[in-house]
């Protein structure tokens, strides 16, 4: 079953393509992915606007920006009434997770960039005779690439932060999802973003490979480990940075003294949200045996209450992309083959033509099955029983990904101790996934999750370099440390290094 057709081009050279909806599998509407050749041009003209826009105040910048929220208020119903014909998500979801979080981030950036990248002032622990300055300069044209799950929110976070750093940026949307990209357009459109300063470039991975070909000055890149590997290698050979935003298999810990009601519903949230498609979904849960039989029954009796559709208040969506709703099944099956307990769902919906899948709880599962070790990204629980907390981290940490993480337990202490010891790029106690949605918190993979960090002030200012500018106060006529070396330097230098890191009060002084 294709979502995306590729037609006949007329010309021969460009590549079209019909795209049909996830949840009803009916027609959306067409685009034709853009060439290497549009997309140096689409550099070219981001390069000159991206002069005029890097000089502009910083606070004319976030004005820009505040009037994107305004106009994304004044036309959510439209802008939700894209995103869900592609996605099928329920419209609190869309409403949720994709414009209120976009308006946020807009937001956000727009007001505290001024204080996050103004110039500092350091003072030196040595050399008082200098003074140092560190400047957040732009980087130049930052190109983005962005996944399907949501469509509309990653592409436009990376955004808000790369043009409040003062770069242009080049966007390159999922082919399953061209049109809540091209709403980012829209809405910077709207608020009267210069020309050129922000370009969607609607296209296939060939698109996405010549973007990063082209030589832009960054790229930030979200989506699968596989294609991070191939644009990280890319990015490698023109020596220019990219932020890697990849997979995940989030563990859940469930401790012996975990509010056991609050536990479930944040399973049945984190794994079902999306219909599972959240890089930070719990994919995997190792709940302490004393209380395991209590909390798969509160998660069962949960999940019988989920409604699927796409329509009216259904609480789980379709999935968005064929392959990926293949990859869900092959998981599912080779873990029953293997002796996993079906307790909820299991199958594709029956009751729909569209790419549904049933909220799944497997029990009985262990690390022999790819439930437990690769992403599955789809509306799937599998949940093992652990001895104790101990053994629920050794396995948590046996994965190759390390995005998010969430541990439950009534001793926050605790919860925060059991967290550090996850190794993953954030984690969260007594609730789950959040971190994204936190504006202030820095978001990345460690191991194969990815490679840097967006959000926050971290992430702001990697779409900056920090120039570094050492200013000469007292303008003497030479240094003592220039030319000519004579002897006497010597003996001083040696002086200097016995004063100062050989002797109790140079220890103190340096
Ligand atoms: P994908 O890697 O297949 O595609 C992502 C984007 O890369 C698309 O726009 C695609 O057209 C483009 N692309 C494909 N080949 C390319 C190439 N050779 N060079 C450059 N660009 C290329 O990922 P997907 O299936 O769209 O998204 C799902 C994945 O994204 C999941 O693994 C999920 O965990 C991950 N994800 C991660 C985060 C995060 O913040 N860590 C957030 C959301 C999704």
């Amino acid at each position: 079953m294709a979502i995306l057709e590729p037609l006949e081009s007329a010309g021969g050279t460009r590549r079209r393509y019909r795209l049909k909806s996830p949840a009803t599998l009916e027609p959306v509407g067409e685009f034709e992915a853009r060439t290497a050749n549009d997309v140096h041009e689409a550099l070219e003209i981001a390069r000159k606007a991206q002069r005029d826009w890097a000089a502009l105040p910083i606070a004319e910048r976030g004005r820009y920006l505040q009037r994107a929220v305004r106009a994304l208020l004044a036309r959510q119903d439209e802008f939700v009434a894209v995103i869900r014909r592609e996605t099928g998500k329920p419209e609190a979801e869309a409403l949720a997770v994709e414009v209120l979080a976009a308006c946020d981030a807009l937001s956000f950036y727009a007001k505290r960039a001024k204080r996050i990248l103004a110039d500092r002032t350091v003072p030196l622990h040595l050399l008082k005779t200098k003074k140092l300055r560190i400047s957040y300069r732009p980087l130049g044209v930052v190109g983005i690439i962005t996944p399907w799950n949501f469509p509309f929110l990653l592409a436009l976070n990376p955004t808000a932060q790369a043009l409040m750093a003062g770069n242009a940026v080049l966007l390159k949307p999922s082919e399953a999802t061209p049109f809540s990209g091209q709403i980012v357009e829209e809405i910077f459109r709207a608020a009267g973003l210069p020309q050129g300063v922000f370009q969607c470039l609607l296209g296939d991975g060939e698109t996405g490979r010549a973007l990063v070909d082209a030589g832009c000055d960054k790229i930030s890149f979200t989506g699968s480990v596989a294609t991070g590997r191939k644009v990280a290698e890319a990015c490698g050979r023109q020596l220019i940075p990219c932020t890697l935003e990849l997979g995940g298999k989030d563990p859940m810990l469930v401790c012996a003294d975990a509010d056991l009601e609050r536990a479930a519903a944040g399973a049945v949230y984190g794994a079902f949200s999306n219909a599972g498609q959240v890089c930070v979904s719990t994919e995997r849960v190792y709940v302490a045996d004393s209380v395991a039989d209590e909390f798969v029954r509160k998660v069962v009796a949960k999940t019988a209450e989920l409604r699927q559709g796409a329509e009216g208040e259904a609480d789980v969506g379709p999935m968005i992309w064929p392959a990926q709703l293949d990859t869900v099944e092959r998981h599912v099956s080779e873990a029953v083959a293997k002796g996993a307990r079906v307790l909820a769902g299991g199958r594709r919906n029956p009751d729909s033509n569209g790419l549904f899948f049933e909220p799944t709880v497997l029990v009985d599962v262990d690390h022999d099955m790819a439930i437990m070790r690769e992403e599955t990204f789809g509306p799937v629980l599998p949940i093992m029983r652990v001895r104790d907390e101990e053994e629920g981290l050794r396995l948590a940490n046996d994965t190759r990904y390390g995005l998010n993480a969430n541990v439950w337990t009534r001793d926050k202490r605790k919860g925060v101790e059991l967290a550090k010891q996850i190794q993953s790029g954030s984690a969260v106690v007594n609730d789950c996934m959040i971190t994204y949605g936190l504006a202030e918190s820095p978001f990345g993979g460690r191991k194969e999750s990815g490679v840097g960090q967006v959000n926050g002030e971290i992430g702001l200012r990697s779409y900056c370099y920090a120039q570094s500018i050492t200013v000469d106060r007292f303008g003497a006529k030479s240094e003592f440390l220039w030319f000519p070396y004579t002897a006497r330097k010597t003996k001083l230098l040696r002086r200097m290094l016995r004063l100062l890191w050989g002797s109790p009060l140079g220890r103190l002084l340096s």
